[in-house]
This record gives C-alpha cells, structure tokens and sequence, in this order.
C-alpha cells in the first residue's frame, strides 16, 4: 500500500513521495492522518542539527491529529471512527527513570517523529498505547496543537504556579506564547519578554503584558509590577545565552526558574543570584499524560486562542515551502493538512 509522505532527505531538503504503508499488528492502530503542526525541532531536523539521531530518509512530524482508519487484532478500547491524537513518546517501562513513574524522561526514550517515523503521512501506525481519543467539540485543526499545548501545561505545572502569582516569560515563540496562555488560565499575571513586534502584539492580545527586551527594560517592569519583589516564576523559553544568564535576575525571593529551551551546548547562569535570593531552578521536558488530557481540556473549552494561533494551512505537497516560510519569519503555526492536495 503506497501513502503519501513528506519526507527529511537530508541536505536541508524535504521531499513528498511515496512510502510503503503497512496496516497495524497486534497492539497497533493506523490512523488518518488529518492535520500535522510543524515546530522548531522539526525545523532543527531539516536543518541538520539533528542528523546523528534522525534514520534519512525520515518521516518527521509529531504534532497531529486524525482518524483511527484500522486497529490491530487485540486492540480494545479504540475504534476506527475515532478522532484521536497522539502523545509521540514510547518509554523501555525498565530504567531507573521508568521506574519511579518518570516514563516520560526515560533513559531510552524514543521520542516517535524523530527517532522513529512521525505523521507527515497519509495514514500512521502507531502502538495504541500512545493514542488520546478527542472528545467533541474540538475540531481536528484545533487538536493539532494538543502536544506544543501539553508541553506549555508540564512547564506550568512543573513551576507549582497559581492563581495571583506573576510569570515572566522570556521569548514569544509558540511555546513562550502557549506557557502564556496557559498560566493566564491558570489566574497568573504575566509578563512576556520578545524582540518581535508581531510577537509581542499577539502576546498582548492575548491579555500579557508585554516588553521588547532590546529597546525596552524589563527588570524595571517586573518591579513595577511585583512593587520590587520581583516574580514568582520566570520561564526561559528563548535559548539564548543572554536570556539563559538574565532568567535568575527576575525571580523573587524563594522564586522558580524553569528553563524550557533547549540549549544544546553549556551557557552561564548566575549562581550567586541564585544562592543570594534561594531561587529553585527547575528543568521541564515534554509532557506527561496528564497533560496531554489537560491540554485537550483547554482546547475544548475555549481558553486557547487556537485559530489566531494557527497562520495558515497548507496542503502536503507544500511541506516544503512550509518549512521555509517558517525558518525565514516569525510565523506562529503552520498545520499541513496532510490529506490535501495543492489546488
Ligand atoms: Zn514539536
Ligand atoms: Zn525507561
């Protein structure tokens, strides 16, 4: 059976072609694919900063939303019909990690989509233990960003913010923007930091108070608004080893941390700063089950701003240039829409 796909053939290049689709074996469900989100560590695969662990040609994608087409022979709780998403992480079950109940930071993670084949294809077979059924009243576009949402609700989490509290948010990328909107549901007071005139007019939109980082001084804002404290939380979602170094310097006494984005090489932080005001600093990596369900709460019930998050759909033969708009500007999200053809 031969399925569309767009495919990381290396060399900056995705290609759409044809692969061979096989139906699901025991324990697996294939699914329609519907809309597939594209984000920035798809775009560091197709920039070649992750060619050590991606097996070319590779279908990348990880962010969808479907239709359960066919389900293996001792699958029970799923039928074909069912709109579904998937959270992408299979686990050993055996480490350390696995062990204490941390599955989603195992030590043998395979994070399905980039080490494993992902769903920039007509129809995907995954376990059927990695599928969420959709309830109603979220469409299949909305449901493609269940899994950026999920990572924005761990992150949330993981900082133990509530109501009355004050984040910062350093850089208004997708996730900055998410981690945004799911602490504003959470009844926090948020202040997003973000160079990018358009991001930082959708952050305020979307109730946030917003500061450029450049032309303008956050830390005398985060006073402003804390009368001097400082914040409870501050998240560091840019990845820059400036805003790695200035995330300690607005947290209160006895604040939280987070770092959200990925630094792949070593930065400076301020330890004294951190000793000084007895910050806690705390890692989040993807998402928990739980978090997936919460973030498909959030979705259904309107507290995401879902249409104005998604730029534009674009069909799967048009992956490709998908790719490149969103390397060249600061489009929010692009879905393709995996069963469409270029008109
Ligand atoms: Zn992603
Ligand atoms: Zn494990």
């Amino acid at each position: 059976m031969a399925l569309r796909a767009a495919r990381y053939i290396g060399d900056q290049r995705i290609e759409v072609g044809n692969v061979e689709g096989k139906p699901p074996a025991a324990g697996e469900v294939a699914i329609r694919v519907a809309y597939n989100g594209i984000c920035g560590t798809d775009l560091h695969i197709v920039q070649g900063h992750m060619d050590t662990r991606v097996a070319m040609p590779a279908v990348i994608g990880h962010e969808m939303s479907g239709i359960i087409s066919a389900i293996g022979s001792d699958v029970e709780s799923l039928t074909p019909g069912q709109p579904v998403t998937v959270m992408p992480l299979r686990w050993c079950g055996e480490c350390a990690s696995c062990r204490a109940g941390h599955q989603h930071i195992c030590q043998r993670l395979d994070f399905v989509g980039i080490d494993s084949p992902g769903a920039l294809q007509e129809q995907w077979t995954v376990p059927a233990s990695l599928v969420v059924p959709l309830p109603e009243g979220i469409s299949l576009e909305h449901a493609a960003l269940v899994e950026p949402l999920a990572v924005a609700v761990h992150d949330v989490r993981r900082s133990r913010l509530v109501a009355g509290e004050t984040a910062v948010v350093i850089g208004g990328g997708p996730i900055g923007q998410l981690i945004a909107v799911v602490a504003r549901a959470e009844g926090a007071e948020v202040v997003l930091a973000e160079p990018d005139a358009v991001r930082r007019a959708f952050a305020a939109q979307q109730g946030a108070i917003v500061v450029d980082p450049i032309e303008g001084d956050l830390a005398a804002v985060v006073e402003e608004r804390t009368s001097g404290a400082g914040a409870d939380v501050v998240f560091e979602v840019a990845g820059t080893r400036g805003t790695a170094l200035d995330a300690t310097r607005h947290a209160r006494t006895r604040g939280r941390v987070v770092f959200v984005a990925i630094h792949p090489e070593p930065v400076p932080v301020d330890l004294h700063r951190i000793f000084w005001r007895e910050l806690e600093v705390l890692g989040a990596r993807v998402y928990e089950r739980e978090d997936f369900e919460r973030a498909i709460e959030l979705l259904a019930s309107g507290a995401v701003p879902a249409d104005a998050l998604i730029t534009r759909v674009v069909p799967l033969d048009d992956a490709s240039e998908a790719f490149e708009a969103l390397l060249a500007a600061s489009a929010m999200k692009i879905l393709v829409d995996v069963q469409g053809v270029r008109a």
